[in-house]
């Protein structure tokens, strides 16, 4: 599928490969014609540039901790990540010039070991727990994706939509950089309300990165219900830059649900979540633990890394 269907209509989603004819979909020699000299000349822009300039917002992986369990190199839409081999100790490499910062690989890596950069987790954290200070249980803290959710809510603004003021957004390139343990974290806070927000799946901005986000949710869903938490308090939503009316609609539904949760609830919450959050760090460093073991004892063998 091509970049944009207006705005770049013979580019690929992976920067510097053009489409011309019908390796996309079947087209006629006039078509093909046009849309090759299209392809060229977008390529000739690129080849005397002489310098290319990337994407600032690029993910970082440290190895320390690192299981090569190959996660990442899976979920990243563009393939901006080298496959790790544990047998042969390769580690996985993010190559820069393909990554486009969504953020999925670091949402889905168990061990926490991919960062990106200008939106790391100590940042998003930071938000967190700014927006949760006071009145915690009043806020619908809102994740909002650069792309769509967060200008569908600046069109709500400019179009003058009402919608309560407990809405509080955190804005992150992508959905699918919302990690699981931001959303915990939220509720651990004493959120009364999440909710997720990102394109429409024909509109993502990161080729299918949307389909994680929806992946994530739906496994936090059952997480939630399985820790005697109402996974109704998580709700995702996809709400495009000209859906300002959407994003006041949904900003009200949810702040109805939000006065259904009462403060007992979210007390019980913050207990559930301290518990298990406590959990899973223990077990994360334990797991880091075994891993540093293993390596000192020589079981994976580690290339050094340029
Ligand atoms: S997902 Fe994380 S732990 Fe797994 S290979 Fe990638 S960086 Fe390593
Ligand atoms: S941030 Fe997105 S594009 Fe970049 S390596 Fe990770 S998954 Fe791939």
């Amino acid at each position: 599928m091509e970049s944009h269907p207006k705005l770049k209509p013979v580019d690929a989603p992976t920067r510097g490969v053009y489409f011309a004819g019908c390796n996309e979909f079947p087209k006629d020699v006039k078509d093909t014609v046009t849309q090759a000299s299209a392809a060229s000349s977008r390529a000739s822009i690129l080849l005397n540039a002489g310098k290319v300039t990337i994407e600032a917002i690029t993910s970082v992986i440290d190895h320390t901790y690192c299981t090569q369990c190959g996660i990442c190199s899976t979920v990243c839409p563009y393939g901006a990540i080298t496959k790790p081999d544990k047998k042969s100790g390769i580690f996985p490499e993010v190559i820069e010039a393909a990554c486009a910062g969504c953020g999925t690989c670091a949402s889905e890596c168990p061990t926490d070991v991919i960062k990106m950069r200008h939106y790391d987790d100590d940042q998003i954290y930071a938000q967190i727990e700014a927006i949760c200070a006071e009145k915690a249980h009043e806020k619908v803290l809102t994740f909002a994706c650069n792309w769509c959710s967060y200008p569908g809510a600046d069109l709500a603004g400019t179009n003058r939509s009402q919608y309560p003021a407990h809405a509080r957004l955190i804005r992150t390139m992508c959905s699918g950089r919302v990690d699981e343990d931001f959303v915990l974290e939220a509720f651990r806070q004493g959120a009364g309300m999440v909710l997720v927000s990102g394109c429409h799946f024909s509109d993502c901005h990161y080729i299918n990165a949307v389909q994680w986000t929806q992946k994530r949710v739906e496994k936090l869903w059952n997480r939630l219900e399985k820790l005697g938490i109402r996974p109704e308090r998580l709700q995702l939503e996809w709400i495009s830059a000209a859906q300002g009316s959407k994003f006041a609609k949904v900003m009200k539904d949810l702040d109805r649900m939000r006065k259904f949760v009462s403060l007992e609830e979210i007390e019980e919450t913050q207990r559930i979540l301290d518990e298990e959050m406590g959990k899973v760090s223990a077990r994360k460093e334990k797991q880091r633990a075994g891993i540093l073991k293993r390596r000192e004892g020589g079981e994976v063998k580690e290339v050094p890394i340029g």
